[in-house]
């Protein structure tokens, strides 16, 4: 535990992480490989809290575009956050690793309902405890249920795991001279309209001073060097 600068942090993992090489659904070698790259932390007895999407399955702004009701496509959206939750409890148990699935939508047949107080007891005794189903709410995105849980559950700092090393002034995928910043406030973040985290996501943070670091999952050992405290991505606070 020693080496670890944080002890209760909460890893946001896009749905789209879990795709790989898929261009739909959950590649079944990506649960496996997170799992590896928790295992360090969360056997040296860090607190490790997981939010994940579903952009893998379903997004409601797809179904809008379709011409379905938004709140309608929200709500499938959500469900999906559930399944990728299902099948990475179902590998991190299958690792070795104890693991409890948090729903914001009750469904108790197969998750237990969100309640703060257990989820902070789940943590407490060493369960990777991941928070399914966003906020509950239509609407929002599981980057503002990741930013919620954080503050809720007094976790130290979000990890933003997503395909990228960082915050760049510009899509580094399109742009060879964008520039890469090591930190940067919430202000810029939201001025700049750089994508982080959607706004919503990024003011809550902001107003409760939630730390985040973005950095690359498929960095192997990136998130132990972030748990660590090494500043492995772009850090942003005030
Ligand atoms: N969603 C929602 N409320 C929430 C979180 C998620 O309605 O609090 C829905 C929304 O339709 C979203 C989908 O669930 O598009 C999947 O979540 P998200 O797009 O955040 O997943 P990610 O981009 O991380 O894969």
């Amino acid at each position: 535990m020693s080496d670890f600068k944080y002890k209760r942090v909460l890893l946001k993992l896009s749905g789209e992480a879990l795709m790989g090489s898929q261009s739909f659904g959950i590649d079944p070698a990506v649960p496996l490989r997170l799992a590896e790259e928790i295992r360090p932390v969360y056997e040296a007895g860090v607190e490790v809290a997981v939010v994940v999407g579903g952009g893998n399955i379903y997004r409601g702004v797809q179904g809008a575009a379709n011409g379905m009701d938004r709140a309608q496509g929200d709500n499938m959206g959500m469900l999906a956050t559930v399944i990728n939750a299902l099948a990475l409890q179902d590998t991190f148990e299958k690792a070795g690793m104890d693991c409890r699935v948090m729903s914001a939508i009750e469904m108790r047949q197969i998750a237990e309902p969100y309640i703060r107080r257990r989820a902070i007891r789940h943590l407490e005794k060493g369960r990777i405890t991941i928070f399914a189903a966003g906020t509950g709410n239509p609407y929002f995105t599981t980057d503002t249920g990741a930013a919620l849980r954080a503050c809720e559950i007094n976790a130290e700092i979000l990890m933003k795991a997503t395909n990228v090393d960082g915050v760049y002034d510009s899509d580094p995928r399109k742009n060879p001279d964008a520039k890469k910043f090591d930190t940067i406030t919430y202000s810029d973040v939201l001025n700049r309209d750089l994508k982080v985290m959607d706004a919503t996501a990024t003011a809550l943070c902001r107003d409760n001073k939630m730390p985040i670091m973005v950095f690359d999952i498929n960095e192997p050992g990136c998130f132990e060097r972030a748990v660590s405290g090494q500043n492995v991505g772009t850090t942003v606070f005030e």
